[in-house]
């Protein structure tokens, strides 16, 4: 058995059949336990498995001060509720609960009076994590938050920014978001 929480590669032998069982991220080949991936070895004693961890697989924990991209999922009178889908410049999932509030005091540095009139459902934004315990809560103030991506209300189709506003380039309808500066670029892993 070689040392645990070595690096091994894909084939590489990490114990003997008679020593370990082989568990995640291995496979036995005649007598020998060997690694399916690039990951780190280890061993679960209780059931005397052969394991490698996916070095790029542990899930993400969420800290203050990451960049997000949101989905808004629903809005109330004084939050919007988004599901977290990507965390910028991160490949890793996210662990754990997906769900941020984005309170109205934190949509904008200006006053809202309601956060339907800065947020539709659908609308793709970029925010920072503000709070993670007990509640994920993000916040886009600043120009680089907002809106990245957004939907027109009527027909669904992206809208396009023209000026401070956002309009529909089929039915022509005008709407109103929280943009951010680099709207409709896709920059899906700006760090802000
Ligand atoms: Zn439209």
């Amino acid at each position: 058995m070689i040392k645990e929480g070595s690096i091994v590669m894909p084939g590489d032998v990490v114990a003997m059949a008679e020593e370990l069982m082989p568990g995640e991220g291995t496979f036995q080949d005649d007598g020998a336990i060997r690694s399916s991936m690039l990951g780190r070895f280890k061993v679960d004693r209780k059931k005397m498995l052969a394991i490698v961890e996916p070095l790029t697989a542990k899930p993400l924990v969420l800290k203050e001060g990451d960049t997000v991209i949101c989905e808004v999922k629903q809005w109330m009178d004084n939050l919007v509720l988004t599901d977290i889908i990507h965390v910028a410049g991160k490949k890793r999932q996210i662990a754990g609960e997906h769900d941020a509030a984005l309170f109205i005091a934190n949509i904008s540095d200006e006053f809202v009076t309601h956060p339907s009139t800065k947020y539709r459902i659908g609308d793709i934004i970029r925010a920072k994590v503000i709070k993670v315990d007990p509640l994920i809560q993000i916040s886009t103030k600043g120009k680089e938050l907002g809106v990245i991506k957004a939907f027109c209300t009527n027909c669904r189709k992206p809208l396009i920014k023209k000026g401070n506003t956002l309009e529909c380039p089929v039915c022509g309808r005008k709407e109103e978001r929280k943009i951010a500066d680099d709207y409709g670029m896709g920059n899906i892993d700006r760090v802000v």
